[in-house]
């Protein structure tokens, strides 16, 4: 199926590594102009080396500290002068610290709440007003199935992720008349390094192997074991191609079953 986004230009954040990057070269296969940002340069030129290396163009990349107000204007601006505007937004980060209530301090809130809910609004304000003028645009955010069912001692995510469904709903139904949709993501458990790093961190909580961890995560899933980043990718790509129109307002939970709720 062709998917209709052959030249658009897309800017995928926090894609050095884990989804974002899977999301990115998705996108790159389907012939988009791709930016990817996150906070290390290397990494980045890494990154940008092997989609070229896989896709035969380079994606343009900026270094973006998505809790800085500054690096996320410079990293718009310079994409938007590379590629004469930004037609795709996905809207991805870090995953916040995990903790029990009495564990977070104000300052890990803060720093949770600029990552996780304030980024993506800082990113739409700078691109939503240029789709609107274009009438096309598609904004996704990378949530998590903790939207839907939250999950043990990751308060933060639990909480400002669902501020950032409240968001996306209230601007998907403000811009629904320009053709530009904003839908959401909520992948349930993806192996990638986020998801290692929090089976280690059980692991150490639990007197476990993160390996059991790993193990006891896929028990969970009906489809009994973890997804792939690909797997969340090819969903967000499609969610930004033509065909996917008239979705808007949405929140597509890719989890093999995890959420166990109707809704
Ligand atoms: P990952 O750790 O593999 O990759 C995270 C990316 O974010 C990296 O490129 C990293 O450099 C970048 N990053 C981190 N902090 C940043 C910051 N302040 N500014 C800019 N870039 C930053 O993570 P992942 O598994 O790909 O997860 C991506 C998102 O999806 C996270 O928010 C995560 O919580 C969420 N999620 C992941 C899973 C899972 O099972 N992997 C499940 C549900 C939700």
């Amino acid at each position: 199926m062709d998917l209709g986004i052959k030249g658009k230009s897309a800017l995928v954040t926090a894609s050095s590594k884990g989804i974002g990057r899977a999301i990115a070269e998705s996108l790159a296969e389907e012939g988009c102009k791709v930016a990817i940002c996150s906070r290390n340069k290397e990494e980045l030129l890494a990154a940008a080396a092997e989609i070229k290396k896989k896709f035969g163009t380079e994606p343009v990349w900026s270094v973006c500290d998505l809790n800085k107000v500054k690096d996320i204007e410079t990293t718009v601006e310079s994409v938007k002068k590379q590629f004469g505007g930004i037609d795709i937004m996905v809207n991805n980060c870090g995953g916040p610290e995990p903790g029990y209530f009495q564990e977070l301090s104000d300052e890990s809130w803060q720093d949770a709440f600029e990552q996780v809910l304030l980024s993506a609004v800082r990113f739409c304000s700078l691109v939503v007003p240029d789709m609107i003028l274009h009438e096309w645009g598609r904004i996704i955010n990378i949530t998590s199935i903790a939207v839907k069912q939250p999950i043990d001692r990751l308060m933060l995510s639990n909480s400002l992720r669902n501020g950032l469904i409240g968001y996306s709903k209230t601007l998907s139904n403000e811009i629904a008349k320009y053709n530009v949709t904003v839908n959401n993501i909520a992948p349930g458990y993806t192996l990638t390094n986020r998801i290692y790093d929090l089976a280690v961190n059980r692991a150490k909580q639990m007197e476990k192997s993160h390996e059991e961890v790993l193990i006891d995560m896929a028990k969970e899933i009906p489809m009994n074991r973890l997804a792939s980043p690909e797997e969340v990718a090819t969903v967000c790509t499609f969610l930004a191609s033509k065909h996917a129109s008239y979705i808007t307002g949405n929140t597509i939970q890719v989890d093999g079953g995890l959420n166990k709720g109707i809704y």
